[in-house]
């Protein structure tokens, strides 16, 4: 077999056979078929699809590039939860330690940033120290003794996914509903959690931006968990607008922090709750989900979330320190505030805009490799619905380069819509894929 041939393949819409998917794959992850031929399948992917068949076969290739962890050797059920990509979606960071505070275990494999979209394992990399490439033996032992790992693809989990996600962050590679599917899907039975939860976001700031198209990415990735014997449930939810207010990694983080000690702004509070009651529930912790939601609640309301997300830290080898006392995590050296430059409603806050700026202020990469800042971003003052006064705050720029802050000023401007007469607020959530 050449990689070559399967590129043309694609590139003509032809279907891969399994041996064909997994010859691909292999080679990848172990360096014999280099970055420009996978860019190139890549793309030809995006072009023209994959089916369901080719789709599980790329999921399982991925998944089993690695080891395939059996956690029933320490846990009798643990939970895992997913976003498909977003603005401000630090959820991970609040709902994996309330989850665990109610005595489920949670075990995840969490990405980076991805084009636009911010990714949790550069926020919790703000925290110096924090290691985010335990192997299978620490994943086990920490998941039995501490009840929660936060960690990202390694040499021993999903590999293939490290690589290919990587890529594709820079290949405009990104919005295909194959690729999507199974690198999730791939991690998610890598980590061998039981039941899974997935948030598949939709809107102007997710990689699906209608919900026709999110519905059928929630579907096929429900049907790959179940096919692998998981217990899947897939939430749509909204990504118009950035969720809560920071975007940005450390930004992010500390906004997390508030959120475990009992604030944060409602709309994330409240999606964070929604999706850990579904975990609750799906994880046999919860009867249903009025119960699973209060007990998160409680868990945001009495500390023990908060102690959960301090054990995860210890737990991972992150200086402790950081997250008591956040003002030591890294702070951008100029703020500059955006206000309202006149009376009205908003229409519209573009989450993909505002995660563009994001990344224009050095928050996410632009090529592979590339170094991050995790004291830049956004904060967002806002949100769709609100009626603002001329001079009221509109966003806030954190910039270590003075150069960027007009340019992000107008990006910021530009992705903001008015209306002089009320506007409805967006919901949080478009339904349930069970
Ligand atoms: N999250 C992932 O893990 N992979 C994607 O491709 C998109 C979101």
């Amino acid at each position: 077999m050449r990689a070559v041939d399967i590129i043309i393949k694609k590139r003509d819409g032809l279907e891969l056979s399994a041996q064909e998917i997994e010859y691909f794959v292999e080679g990848y992850t172990h360096g014999d078929i280099p970055d420009y031929q996978a860019a190139a399948w890549a793309m030809a992917v995006l072009l023209k699809g994959m089916n369901a068949r080719e789709t599980t076969d790329l999921t399982l290739a991925m998944a089993n590039s690695g080891e395939i962890l059996d956690l029933s050797q320490v846990v009798l059920i643990a939970v895992d939860k997913h976003s498909t990509g977003g603005v401000g979606d630090k959820t991970t960071l609040v709902v994996e330690p309330a989850v665990a505070a109610c005595g489920l275990p949670v075990g995840k494999m969490s990405g980076r940033g991805l084009g636009f979209s911010g990714g949790t394992l550069d926020k919790i990399e703000s925290i110096p120290g924090y290691r985010v490439d335990l192997t299978k033996e620490e994943f086990l032992e920490q998941l039995g003794r501490v009840g929660i790992v936060l960690t990202g693809q390694s040499v021993d989990l999903a590999p293939a996914d490290g690589k290919f996600y990587a890529l594709r962050d820079v290949t405009g590679t990104v919005q295909s509903i194959p690729l999507i599917a199974s690198s999730v899907m791939s991690k998610k039975i890598a980590a061998g959690a039981q039941a899974i939860v997935l948030d598949v976001k939709v809107g102007l700031g997710a990689f699906m931006t209608n919900l026709e198209e999110a519905h059928r990415l929630a579907e096929l990735m429900v049907a790959i968990g179940r096919s692998s014997g998981r217990r899947v449930v897939a939430l749509l939810s909204d990504m118009n607008q950035p969720l809560g207010s920071a975007v940005g990694n450390a930004l992010e983080l500390m906004e997390a922090i508030d959120t475990l000690h009992g604030g944060g702004p409602a709309d994330f509070r409240a999606h964070c709750i929604e999706v850990g009651g579904h975990l609750l529930v799906l994880g046999d912790k919860a009867k249903d989900l009025t119960i699973g939601k209060a007990m998160i609640e409680k868990a945001l309301g009495d500390g023990s979330a908060w102690e959960s997300f301090r054990r995860l830290v210890v737990a991972q080898k992150g200086d402790v320190s950081y997250v008591d006392d956040p003002t030591k995590l890294a702070h951008a050296s100029i703020l500059e505030e955006i206000t309202a430059p006149a009376d009205g409603y908003i229409m519209e806050i573009n989450a993909r805009k505002v995660g563009e700026a994001a990344i224009m202020l050095g928050a996410g990469r632009a090529k592979k490799g590339d170094v991050i800042d995790p004291a830049v971003g956004i904060l967002v003052h806002a949100k769709v619905g609100d009626s603002l006064k001329k001079g009221q705050p509109l966003f806030t720029i954190h910039a270590n380069d003075r150069a960027l802050v007009e340019p992000v000023r107008i990006a910021l401007l530009q992705a903001v819509a008015w209306s002089m007469v009320p506007v409805q607020p967006l919901p949080l959530f478009y339904g349930l894929i069970e």
